[in-house]
């Protein structure tokens, strides 16, 4: 039978799923559906169980989903919404003697700082009104190119900040991939009054529950979505997209194609670069890949209660510059223990731990796996070395913790790869500062969604996916 939709979405991450909802929810006549090539929805926004331990397979907090946040929002027009925990302090720093919290208020954020380094804490202050100053004068409608001009790092060095405070707020470069160099003054005043004044967000019952909840949303509104369904080939005949080609040889017509598939999976593999101009394949050709890293999922027997649930160990502004210099170093880690901000996470055995850090894809030879990326024995003894590595790293702030070890699975960037198909197994799509291509491509009925376009980031694939949607809404009633 020949079967024709409205609309097909290849890839059921946050950025499709939102594609989804929108054009059902707008128009449930419509005839879409999300081809996603794993068995769950969600991409990036996702999570296991092993051992009845939860895991988050990739974000671990989302901004703009307080009530009045703009994400959140549109999303509660939709009718769609999901139950969220701000997530503070939103990171706990163990500096060698000092544990310092980045809390979501100036005023603690000062005390923080006056507690741990007291001769910084004029400067400090001066630092957040400057940051204040600059979020006013945006607001105001006002240019400021010698902040969006100036380094996060010279801006943090201007007020005198040692290393120690640098390296918390480093934080914001990390969302992105990006070192102190490249993220603007402008940014970091932006990012600390979004925390501030909005905060950051953890979804009831773990980022799979939320993406669950979005493909039930999309389900209930007439929308189909196919699970463990690769798209091979997306066909184009005479500059427009008919439909795709399954990896099962099964063909799909549609009038519309939206890709939230990896950008370059998208134009190469599926699409072919003789269907586009020289100038539009090559741009995305030179696109940079945005940073990778490892995951280490533990399930431990003991309580972890009394910790953080987001906690970091270990200084380095470097950590991102020597990824791309190809090297990879324990000397700092994320920490994340769920149930310490949803109770509910907590297994009647003990506590789950996600800790991850960036880490080059090509390591050693692409971490000596052979050559159609087989997992070899020495992959396997890699990964045994890190994760132990690991452990004993957390050990230092959770004593004992290696003895208690139930789950142990350590995630490299070629389980990214293989997961979600994204090139090089970036953590954020393509690297977010540089210029990204539009969400509409050369082919006039293929657009793209989420952060192939939007760069790295929950809040800005939901609202690529949303816009993409709408715009594609809007042709079609034209
Ligand atoms: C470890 C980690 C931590 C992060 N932390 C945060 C955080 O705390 N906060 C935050 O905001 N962001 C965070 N991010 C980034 C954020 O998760 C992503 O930017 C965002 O989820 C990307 O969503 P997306 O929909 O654009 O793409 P993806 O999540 O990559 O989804 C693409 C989907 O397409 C599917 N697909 C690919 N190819 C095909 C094909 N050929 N056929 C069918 N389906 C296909 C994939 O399986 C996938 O489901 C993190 C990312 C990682 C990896």
């Amino acid at each position: 039978m020949d079967v024709k939709y409205d609309v097909i979405i290849i890839g059921a991450g946050i950025g499709g799923l939102s594609a989804g909802i929108y054009l059902q929810c707008k128009n449930p006549e419509l005839k879409t559906i999300i081809l996603e090539q794993h068995s769950i929805p969600g991409g990036y926004v996702s999570g296991f169980k092993r051992k009845g331990f939860y895991f988050d397979a990739g974000a671990e907090g989302i901004m703009g989903m307080e009530e009045s946040g703009s994400i959140r929002k549109s999303l509660m027009d939709l009718g769609f919404d999901h139950e969220f925990i701000r997530i503070d302090p939103l990171d706990v720093y163990y500096h060698d003697d000092k544990i310092f919290a980045l809390y979501n208020s100036y005023e603690k954020l000062i005390e923080e700082v006056e507690k741990n380094y007291p001769d910084q804490k004029e400067g400090f202050q001066s630092f957040l009104e400057a940051c204040k100053t600059i979020v006013k004068k945006t607001k105001e409608g006002k240019k400021l190119p010698e902040y969006t001009e100036m380094s996060m790092i010279k801006f943090l060095d201007k007020y005198g900040l040692n290393d120690s405070i640098k390296d918390c707020f480093n934080l914001f470069c990390f969302w992105y991939g990006a070192t102190p160099d490249e993220l603007s003054a402008y940014y970091l005043a932006h990012i600390i009054d979004g925390v501030v004044q909005g905060g950051v967000f953890y979804p009831k019952e773990g980022m799979q529950a939320f993406s669950d909840k979005m493909a039930d949303f999309y389900a209930a509104h007439g929308g189909t979505i196919s699970y463990n369904t690769k798209v091979q080939k997306i066909i184009v005949e005479e500059g427009k997209v008919k439909g795709v080609i399954l990896d099962n040889g099964t063909i799909l017509n549609a009038n519309w194609v939206i890709s939230n598939a990896d950008l370059k999976r998208t134009v190469f593999d599926c699409v072919g670069k003789e269907h586009f101009s020289k100038d539009y394949w090559e741009a995305i050709q030179r696109l940079k890949q945005s940073t990778t890293g490892i995951i280490l999922f533990l399930g431990v027997d003991m309580d972890l209660s009394k910790y953080p649930s987001h906690f970091q160990i270990g200084q380095g502004l470097d950590v991102v510059e020597r990824v791309r210099n190809n090297e990879f170093q324990l000397n700092k880690l994320a920490v994340r223990i769920p149930a310490n901000i949803d109770p509910s996470l907590k297994n009647k055995e003990g506590y789950s731990i996600v800790a991850f850090i960036f880490a080059p894809y090509n390591w050693k030879n692409y971490w000596q796996a052979g050559p159609n990326k087989e997992r070899t024995s020495e992959y396997k003894q890699y990964k045994e070395e890190i994760a132990n590595k690991m452990i004993a790293l957390i050990e230092t702030v959770i004593p004992g913790l290696s003895k208690h070890v139930v789950v142990k699975e350590l995630g490299t960037p070629l389980t990214f790869e293989r997961y979600t198909l994204t090139t090089e197994g970036a953590w954020f799509g393509p690297f977010t500062f540089q210029k990204l291509p539009n969400f509409k491509t050369p082919i006039g009925n293929l657009f793209l969604a989420g952060s192939n376009v939007s760069g790295s980031g929950v809040p800005p694939a939901i609202r690529s996916g949303l816009n993409t949607a709408k715009y594609v809404l809007e042709k079609m009633d034209r």
